[in-house]
């Protein structure tokens, strides 16, 4: 040393693709790799350690002793070589200075007083270290330390491919077992399969480049189309929260036209890499410095950082695709970041089995809709896409909110049998569905559904339900690009209707707003401070009015000769019923005079969602024809704990006096008026709080699909009476524990709760 820039990275990779392409044994091509290393670095000593078991081993040295080749072993995290394994960059003029200092006299290394180290990866996981050494204490130039890191790169491709350490793929993760991490429940249920990621990594096969030009050429052009993507995606609508969304793009695009990255990966493809290495070498140079920065804005931006190079490394190599558009081969684990609606459908629902996210929340789109197709969902997995390499098991606990990755063999049958268990339950319970939701004292609960995918129109299952007591018509706002005009709500609609035959469907006007913004709609994201509780569902309907009226007209003329039902969300004051009906009154006007078909006759219904409606129940009941209670909202409005945060979702429980003592108060109002009562949040869909609503006097349930079997269950087993007169009991003086106190008398009428 010193070494003169990127040439001297180059002749050594020139000398590495000659030692790679003669025949030979791998020691014997490692033995020549140090040669060449020492001599082209002026470096007394160069040594390669490599991973195998757990520890590494002295695998290859110019400058220590012969004889400690394959002697001389550390644990990782041991010495200043198990510290580099852990992906740090070591550069000290006093080796002996640093605390992690372990000394083997069989190497002779006492003679050498500076080192240099960095770690050879592959897949984001140390596979070995490259080491030099010199005898004067002297600190390494960047130059030489990224000329290490070069041909560190050159080497994972010879190690993995002369099969050196276990598997091409061995490594840290690998080596790390049975990993368990626990997020966030957003969609329960148990699954099985391997890892998909949806935005697949790169593995880089070659990193010596045969033409340096040609390398620069098709970097040149990666660089481009990414920025047009980067773009472009800014200027598309696409789905999710919008403020995120964009803060997210211009992040992306800040680095994408970051001139600092494109310089460093030039320079990386001087020194003779591909152009794929040349990306990969700059992301784990950067990822090797952010190592040390504890701030978590930082490490944030390192993900949008690593995203793009990963983007980057996929354009150039020719392998765009999410895993939706290349297949499912097996029962998949999917793996991402984030994810949209649209983005999830896209995906073969029978190889499906879950999803697991960095992000995520319980009412983000994608829950939603991942809920209504019945594919468990954990978010908040802390770097989950760092943890697991694709093809992996991984078993995923969707009620604990935990999955468990690499799991041995004891594991993964312990696992099947709760699965088997629960399949077996779930069998049972499914048989009932056709049967009708009787209790055992004969009291004919009604159980429908909720839905409000367009494309599950055409295989709603309906069987055992007794109609659609909530569709959803914002799903088909949600999940397309533009507005959808008139006639394509229309369309829907009718096949809607068609497909539930005689059975009702009760249609809600669209719940727009708030967290469920529409990108198309651009004057709706204004940022609110809250929300949930901003211009949203019928606050916005009425405004724009345009809007509703399509609406309206589309359901009118889809329910030509039928019964129309239809209820508009989130009222707060009968006021804003009765403007909404006549709205609609003024369409059915239109098409009468328009000589169309009228529908037989339409029923409207109020949502009661929103606290303040209760107090106006002698008012509203006799305007209205039913009445819908959505439980989701109700709550948080009632304990004023915004339903999409995380660190409330547990907090506020559906069984909680507060709620049932207010529930119970809007079913004794509307009994007397003689008004039917729904309800329809997530709520209903569980057997013990659908037992305690029955309790309190709840006859009609609307439900999640999968909720119908367990909850026919429930009501089978169950005397109405008896829990009638315990919940008035209970909510006379309710005690802290309510969950408890109805699940043990659930277990001793016995009660089927599941
Ligand atoms: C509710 O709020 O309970 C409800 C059914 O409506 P959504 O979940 O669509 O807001
Ligand atoms: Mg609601």
């Amino acid at each position: 040393m010193p070494l003169s820039a990127s040439s001297s990275a180059r002749e050594i990779l020139t000398g590495l693709h000659d030692i790679m392409a003669k025949r030979g044994s791998a020691q014997s091509k490692l033995d020549r790799v140090v040669d060449l290393i020492a001599a082209a670095m002026g470096s007394e000593v160069c040594s390669i350690y490599l991973l195998r078991d757990n520890v590494l081993e002295l695998f290859a040295t110019h400058g220590l002793r012969k004889e400690a080749v394959h002697v001389t072993k550390l644990r990782m995290g041991e010495g200043l070589v198990g510290t580099i394994a852990e992906g740090r960059i070591l550069n000290l003029a006093e080796a002996a200075d640093h605390p992690a200092f372990a000394y083997r006299p069989e190497t002779g290394e006492e003679r050498f007083h500076s080192f240099a180290g960095v770690p050879i990866v592959r897949l984001e996981s140390a596979i070995g270290v490259l080491a030099v050494q010199h005898a004067e204490p002297r600190i390494y130039q960047n130059v030489e330390i990224e000329a290490l890191q070069t041909v560190a790169m050159v080497l994972s491709e010879l190690i993995a491919g002369a099969r050196l350490v276990d598997g091409a793929r061995r490594g840290r993760l690998r080596s790390a077992g049975p990993l368990r991490i626990s997020g966030l429940k957003l969609v329960a249920g148990m699954a099985k399969g391997q890892a998909v990621f949806h935005e697949q990594r790169v593995i880089v096969e070659h990193t010596v480049a045969d033409d340096v030009e040609a390398e620069r050429t098709r970097v040149y052009g990666a660089f481009r189309k990414m920025r047009e993507q980067i773009d472009n995606m800014a200027r598309e609508t696409e789905f999710g929260s919008i403020g995120e969304h964009q803060e997210i793009l211009e992040t992306y695009r800040m680095f994408a036209y970051d001139e600092g990255w494109s310089r460093r990966i030039n320079e990386a493809i001087d020194s003779g890499l591909t152009a794929e290495a040349a990306i990969e070498r700059v992301q784990q140079r950067t990822r090797a410095r952010m190592q040390d920065i504890d701030d978590p804005l930082l490490s944030e931006r390192m993900h949008d950082l690593e995203d793009l190079s990963n983007r980057l490394l996929r354009i150039v190599s020719g392998r765009m695709g999410t895993a939706a558009q290349v297949g499912l081969a097996h029962d998949t684990v999917l793996i991402a970041r984030n994810l949209g609606p649209a983005e999830l459908l896209e995906y073969d629902r029978r190889r499906l089995k879950a999803v697991l996210l960095e992000e995520g929340s319980l009412t983000s789109h994608m829950t939603i809709v991942a809920r209504a197709i019945s594919v468990p969902v954990i978010g908040r997995l802390h770097d989950i896409r760092h943890s697991v390499e694709e093809g992996e098991t991984i078993l995923v606990d969707g009620d604990a909110g935990s999955v468990m990755i690499r799991p041995n063999r004891a594991l993964v049958s312990g696992f099947e049998q709760r699965l088997a268990m629960s399949h077996k339950r779930r069998a049972q319970i499914e048989q009932l569905r056709p049967l009708p939701a009787i209790t055992t004292d004969g009291l004919k609960v009604s159980v429908m559904i909720n839905a409000g995918l367009a494309e599950d129109a055409s295989h709603l299952d309906l069987s055992g339900a007794d109609g659609i007591g909530l569709f959803r018509t914002e799903f088909q706002f949600l999940v397309s690009a533009t507005l959808p005009g008139r006639e394509r709500q229309q369309r829907l609609y009718s096949k809607v209707i068609a497909q539930a035959g005689d059975k009702p469907v009760v249609f809600r006007t669209v719940d727009i707003g708030g967290d469920k913004a529409l990108p198309y709609l651009a004057d709706m994201h204004d940022e609110a401070e809250n929300p949930a509780m901003g211009w949203r569902a019928l606050r916005l309907s009425l405004e724009r009015s345009t809007l509703m009226k399509a609406q309206a007209r589309a359901l009118i003329d889809a329910s030509a000769g039928r019964v129309l039902k239809v209820m508009f969300p989130m009222v707060c004051e009968p006021w804003e019923f009765e403007e909404a009906k006549a709205l609609f009154e003024e369409q059915v006007e239109w098409t009468r005079k328009a000589k169309r078909g009228l529908p037989k006759k339409i029923e409207y219904g109020a949502m009661l969602e929103v606290p303040s409606l209760a107090e106006m129940l002698d008012i509203l009941l006799p305007m209205v024809d039913f009445l819908s209670i959505g439980t989701n909202d109700l709550t948080q409005f009632l304990f004023a704990a915004d339903r999409a945060d995380p660190r409330l979702a547990q907090r506020y429980d559906w069984l909680s006096p507060a709620i049932l003592r207010f529930l119970k108060r809007v079913l004794d109002a509307a009994r007397a008026a003689d008004v039917p009562v729904r309800i329809c949040g997530e709520m209903a869909g569980r057997p013990l709080e659908a037992m305690a609503l029955i309790g309190i006097g709840a006859e009609n349930f609307s439900i999640t699909p999968a909720g119908v079997g367990p909850v026919k269950a429930m009501v089978r087993s169950l005397d109405a009476g008896a829990a009638r007169k315990r919940l008035d009991k209970l909510l006379a003086k309710p005690p802290r524990e309510m969950r408890k106190s109805l699940a043990d008398w659930a277990r001793r009428h016995s009660v089927t709760i599941g």
